[in-house]
């Protein structure tokens, strides 16, 4: 069995020699127990930040995969049956059945099982909450969504299109935003090119964002906040300009010519002692556009509402054999390529979810 471990904690953006790739040994399994073999592992963006905080060097890297069972002693999980597992970037895991879950038991045979890892797994489930149940996004209204082409903000632009929503959508490539068009988004842009972020958000919503979907935060964050619309929501999902940052970042609100403030204001956010951020950050205050437009924003964690995943699986499912939800995936091949497939999608080479295919 193989696993890959965190050699050395990343100082900013993660590099090859960061990663360990370790021979194990097993135990063989035990009753009641499974031995699980990866198919799809995935990549996302947390285990960046996750390894910042959570991790030693050494440790195993955090992950989801969907794993084959090919040998048990648990007659929950026969072999040959395919099961999520948070083993971890591991080849092989021996583990009990409370550790896993089952993929939906009527699973399509023309839907690929990597979904579980993508629209129809976590980051699917992501986007539904973060809509729902944070958003509390009602038909009609504007939203606006970045890191659009991922693996989350694909799956909020459609949704909110279900929902009977107008969706901006932003993205780092003009493949991407051409993708995006054709899954049916209203206003996409390429973030990477355009003269000015807060034109072009203007533009695309000359009267204001009801909903923004947070997946960048930094600095995206602070251009979007003086166009947010009276009583408008904000679901802090992600903040990935961030992860990889090691310069302090400012960020500034509003001008005097733009905006309600008199004079730009940062503050300071965090402290490498304090916080789950590498290095100190300022940050803009927020306060202002919080009262005066009667902002809401929250941040959440799809793990939250873990109570309903079983039946918001079948829901996005749903969707996708109607052909209303539809996704990309980004497959990279072969296990030895996971710290490769990693930071390929932290610089943007995914559209849609990023796997790996053992
Ligand atoms: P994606 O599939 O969207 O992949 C990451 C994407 O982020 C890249 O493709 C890239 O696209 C974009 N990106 C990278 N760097 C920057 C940058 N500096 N500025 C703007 N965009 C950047 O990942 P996920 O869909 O899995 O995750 C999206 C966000 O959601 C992340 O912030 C993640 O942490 C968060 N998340 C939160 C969860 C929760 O429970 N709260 C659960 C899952 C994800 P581009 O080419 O457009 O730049």
């Amino acid at each position: 069995s193989k696993a890959w471990t965190l050699h050395q904690h990343f100082q900013g953006f993660p590099k090859a020699s960061d990663f360990h790739l370790r021979e194990e040994t097993l135990p063989q399994p035990r009753d009641g127990q499974v031995l699980l073999e990866a198919v799809f592992l995935s990549v996302d963006p947390y285990m960046r930040p996750y390894s910042q905080t959570m991790m030693k060097e050494g440790d195993v890297m955090i992950g989801s995969q969907v794993a084959k069972v090919i040998q048990s002693y648990n007659p929950s999980f026969p072999v040959g049956c395919h099961v999520v597992s948070d083993c971890g970037w591991r080849s092989h895991w021996v583990c009990d059945g409370a550790e896993l879950t089952p993929v939906l038991p009527d699973w399509p045979q023309d839907i690929p099982l990597s979904l579980a890892l993508g629209a129809i797994g976590m980051p699917g489930l992501t986007a539904l909450y973060g809509l729902e149940e944070v958003c509390e996004i009602k038909k009609g209204e504007t939203l606006l969504v970045n890191a659009a082409a991922g693996a989350v903000g694909s799956v909020v632009g459609q949704i909110a299109k279900i929902k009977g929503c107008r969706v901006v959508g932003c993205a780092g490539t003009d493949t991407k935003v051409s993708y995006l068009k054709q899954l049916g988004f209203d206003q996409v842009f390429n973030y990477k090119t355009v003269t000015s972020l807060e034109e072009s958000l203007r533009e695309a919503a000359p009267h204001g964002y009801d909903c923004y979907f947070e997946n960048v935060g930094g600095k995206f964050s602070s251009v979007v906040m003086p166009q947010m619309r009276e009583y408008g929501r904000i679901a802090v999902c992600g903040s990935i300009s961030m992860y990889n940052d090691t310069t302090p970042q400012t960020g500034i609100l509003s001008t005097p010519q733009t905006g309600k403030l008199s004079t730009p204001q940062t503050g300071i956010l965090s402290t490498p002692q304090t916080g789950l951020l590498s290095t100190p950050q300022t940050g803009p205050y927020v306060h202002t556009y919080m009262i005066f437009k009667q902002l809401r924003m929250e941040g959440f964690l799809c793990a939250r509402w873990k109570h309903k995943h079983q039946q918001s699986l079948r829901r996005l499912m749903a969707w996708m054999t109607e052909g209303k939800l539809r996704c990309n995936e980004h497959i990279t091949s072969g296990f030895n390529n996971m710290p490769a497939a990693f930071m390929g999608m932290l610089q943007g080479d995914n559209i849609g979810k990023a796997v790996v295919k053992v």
